[in-house]
């Protein structure tokens, strides 16, 4: 861990917040090659905080910084990255009021699904924020992302992972990635936000958040993600002119233990037995396949349509209007775990963590 903040210096650590810097964007660095992920990050944010106008400052809360010793980009994530995010949060918990989680934004989405189902229970806010400019660049949003994560991180009614970007807090099973370049880079197709910037205010709205269902101590599920980390779970996305070879190839390798099919529209898939015949013989031996939309917003209807019926026969589970992100990380999460079949299918229309 690097050393604390000044401005931490003198409060107790329960008033704190910790900030885990994991790489991406925010912390990148010009090289001959493109941007690179750097280190030194204690530093170059003391250099950017002391920036600030004095009042504005001394309203941020306290934090630490933890910095990762080999900083990502994000598109190197992997299920051992979100295992590693939540058990240093789940070691340090009653450390900290609250955290805050710096990430690349290219698979920001996927770590903050994961780490929800990982940390069911929160009783304070987690909140998982990048940013499209590194830290050091004129305009960067890194610094605006940084304040208002630390902002939310710090309000004790907030009791869930959630992700605080361009002035928008989303709860961070609903959130995706919608933009390659602007700074409003994410949203939530299907849940209204949880709170959000109002001009120097970061306003939460608990009536959206889940701390009314967080009942009793934290009930935190580690398991570990290894047995998954090497493509176990598939994600397959359907395009006109699929062939059943190719549904087959995936589903039906021996190492695949879990599939999230993204139908057309409300639920359907193409008419060819033999496309449904290769997702029953998956199911068949017992993989988990779930389904969701491509469309962004909505949920599936298996059946609605016959175009989509033979999938529930084929023992296909309905994802809702769930996010890709959230539907994969829920798969990896369940079959990481000690469940019966029925468990797993039984959890996974279960709301957990409010991602359906
Ligand atoms: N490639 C970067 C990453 O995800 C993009 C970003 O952070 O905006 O680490």
């Amino acid at each position: 861990m690097s050393t604390p903040s000044p401005l931490a210096a003198c409060a107790p650590s329960e008033e704190r917040i910790l900030i885990i810097y994991t790489g991406g964007t925010i912390g990148m660095e010009v090289s001959p090659n493109g941007l690179v992920p750097s280190g030194h990050f204690d530093k170059r944010l003391d250099q950017a905080l002391a920036q600030l106008p004095l009042p504005e400052r001394q309203r941020l809360p306290v934090f630490d910084l933890l910095s990762y010793s080999t900083p990502i980009d994000s598109s190197a994530a992997n299920p051992m990255t979100w295992q590693h995010i939540a058990a240093d949060i789940g070691a340090r918990l009653s450390d900290y009021r609250g955290f805050v989680v710096l990430h690349g934004t290219d698979t920001l989405s996927w770590t903050a699904a994961s780490l929800a189902y990982q940390l069911q229970g929160l009783d304070r806010p987690v909140v998982v924020t990048g940013a499209m400019q590194p830290l050091e660049i004129a305009n960067s949003d890194a610094l605006e992302n940084i304040q208002g994560a630390l902002h939310f991180a710090a309000q004790s009614a907030l009791q869930e992972v959630a992700i605080y970007f361009a002035g928008q807090l989303l709860r961070g099973t609903r959130a995706v990635k919608q933009h390659t370049e602007a700074a409003n880079a994410f949203t939530s197709p299907n849940y209204p936000l949880l709170g959000e910037r109002v001009e120097e205010d970061f306003v939460y709205y608990p009536s959206r958040g889940l701390s009314h269902q967080q009942r009793g101590a934290p009930r935190f599920e580690l398991p570990d993600y290894a047995p998954l980390a090497q493509g176990e779970v598939v994600r397959v996305t359907l395009w006109p002119g699929m062939a059943a070879w190719q549904l087959a190839a995936w589903l039906n390798d021996a190492r695949v233990r879990g599939a999230l099919l993204e139908l057309w529209g409300a639920g359907n898939i193409a008419n060819d037995p033999d496309i449904v015949a290769a997702i029953a013989a998956a199911t068949g031996e017992g993989k988990l396949i779930a389904a969701i939309s491509q469309a962004p917003q909505g949920s599936v209807h298996l059946g609605a349509y016959a175009a989509g019926h033979d999938l529930v026969e084929a023992g296909v589970i309905s994802g809702d209007g769930m996010t890709p992100e959230a539907a994969y990380t829920k798969l990896i999460h369940l079959l990481a775990q000690p469940l019966t079949e029925a468990g797993r299918r039984q959890q996974f229309v279960t709301p957990l963590v409010g991602e359906r």
